[in-house]
């Protein structure tokens, strides 16, 4: 299982010169160590090796669903040609999302066995709290049982309708939370982060010139500016540290507060240290330090770097606004010391917020997903670029060019995923983002449709991307034949979950 460079310098602009170095002492096959050691790399040596490690040994195992191609026939019709209905005993390899899908360590099992369940006061939440202040320098932290609850009690406590939130760009329970409450989302990425073919490090940047022009415009009508890391709705596309610092310079003119949807920041701190310019010789950890110190609080959802399967926080340094959020937390989630979480919970998270820091471990995630890109780029296979830090996005548009956007070409690469080899993507194009047509209004459609292949952590091997790798391949070579769809049964919301579809003959 040797592969193509893991780190290249397609991720570490500054310092191509000892990749390219690095790339010479490959060719002529020589061991690594000391030359890497004279080469005076930023890295360590360790991860100087083509071949990706997974940073773990397995002790605990689960066996995979391996189905043959007429099962996965009967299942995927069963299902009615939506793998959001497949059961996921008939799923090889699953990613339909990183969230909540990840291994625990097993520091973090046996740290599930000291979890105090106390109602109030538990042991477990002031271990977990203190973590988090460590970790982000925030004052108040608030458990909660996911990172949609952390968002639901900060803008309940923060907005009023006509409110404006801007943001980088809103995950979708983002802004379903602040337009619930009558506020508007503005989403503002830079004009170039919209073209999927726009090879940039930071996609996920704010555009500080739209930023100004709606402070300015609605001055005294932004309770915070949320800034997404990293930019999930591009397969976590990150924000430069550079821009973190510019939007904090906008709050603080502004007299706004800035607040992190941080799900993703240990991904966040690995891409800046990889991709900007003068922050690779710092840590993770030193990056994680300074971004959350730029924000005045933050929600997250643990069950991303949190390397949890459930659970979230809110993180306040308003005093008042933290005892708002608190008496809120008390309504739905529970008292403030648990936040809707179990004690065994908090104990998880905290080690977990630990580990997602480690170095090997980042490395390793990253060149996992830049693995399975770069193979699949090699072969042509049309992707959004660059990849981001958790998922490869597939172009189902280009791989099924024959089909209208009526018929689902999103949809018809997923199945075809499916049923090629087990492995479950999301459609996210007109399946999910488009409306039927109404008596008045024509059928809308999705500006691109794409496959997401979502990674989750520490799960899968690189044997395990190969084959993912394979099975894209083969569906690529045979793109002529995807069938189109047609939608059967759906509602008239979020329709992508439940939609019941056909092959068109
Ligand atoms: C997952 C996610 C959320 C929502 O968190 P849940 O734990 O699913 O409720 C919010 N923002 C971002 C960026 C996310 O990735």
């Amino acid at each position: 299982m040797t592969s193509p460079g893991v780190a290249g310098p397609a991720d570490a602009p500054d310092n191509s010169m000892t990749f390219a170095a690095l790339n010479a002492v490959h060719a002529g096959a020589k061991p690594l160590h000391s030359a890497a050691a004279t080469l005076g790399l930023g890295v360590p040596v360790e991860h100087t090796h083509r071949t990706i490690i997974e940073p773990f040994r397995i002790r605990a195992v689960e066996p995979l669903g391996i189905t043959t191609r007429a099962e996965r026939e009967v299942a995927l019709e069963r299902a009615s040609f939506n793998p959001f209905a497949l059961h996921a005993d008939e799923v090889l390899i699953d990613l339909l999302t990183d969230s909540g899908t990840g291994a625990m360590s097993a520091a973090q099992w046996a740290a599930i066995m000291i979890g105090d369940e106390s109602y109030a006061g538990s042991r477990s939440f002031y271990r977990l709290e203190s973590v988090v202040r460590e970790l982000t320098g925030i004052r108040h932290v608030i458990p909660t049982h996911q990172g949609r609850a952390a968002e639901h009690i900060l803008f309940s406590a923060l907005l009023k309708p006509g409110n404006v939130v801007p943001a980088n760009a809103h995950f979708d329970t983002t802004r379903a939370n602040v337009e619930f409450l009558g506020a508007i989302a503005v989403d503002l990425l830079r004009d170039e982060a919209m073209d999927p073919q726009a090879d940039l490090p930071f996609k996920g940047d704010v555009d500080v010139v739209k930023l100004r022009e709606v402070l300015v415009r609605e001055r005294g009508n932004v309770p915070c500016v949320m800034v997404t890391i990293t930019n999930n709705r591009g397969g976590g596309q990150p924000v430069s540290m550079g821009n973190l610092k510019a939007v904090r310079a906008l709050c603080d003119e502004f007299g706004v507060p800035m607040f992190l949807d941080a799900a993703r920041f240990a991904e966040n701190s690995w891409l800046i240290k990889m991709r900007e310019p003068g922050q690779g010789a710092r840590t993770a950890t030193e990056i994680a330090h300074e971004t959350f110190r730029l924000a005045d609080g933050f929600t997250i959802s643990a069950k991303k770097d949190g390397l949890v399967n459930i659970g979230g926080l809110l993180g306040i340094n308003n005093d008042a606004l933290a005892d708002l959020c608190r008496t809120r937390l008390i309504l739905t989630e529970g008292f403030p010391t648990y936040g809707g979480l179990a004690g065994r919970d908090l104990e998880a998270l905290a080690q977990g917020l630990k580990e997602v820091l480690d170095e090997d471990y980042l490395h390793y995630r990253h060149a996992s997903v830049r693995y399975v890109f770069d193979r699949l780029d090699a072969m042509g296979v049309p992707m959004m670029r660059p990849p981001g830090g958790h998922a490869v996005y597939l172009d189902g548009g280009a791989f099924a060019a024959h089909l209208p956007k009526s018929q689902f070409p999103g949809l018809s690469l997923t199945n075809a995923l499916y049923l090629e080899g087990g492995v479950r993507g999301v459609e996210v194009g007109s399946l999910m983002f488009g409306k039927p047509a109404t008596g008045t209004e024509p059928e809308e459609f999705a500006t691109l449709e794409l496959v997401r292949l979502t990674f989750p952590r520490r799960t899968y091997t690189q044997s395990h991307m190969d084959y993912l790798v394979e099975v894209v391949a083969h569906v690529w070579e045979n793109r002529a034949s995807l069938p189109g769809y047609r939608i059967v049964e759906q509602r008239p919301v979020l329709r992508a979950f439940t939609a019941k579809m056909a092959p068109i003959a």
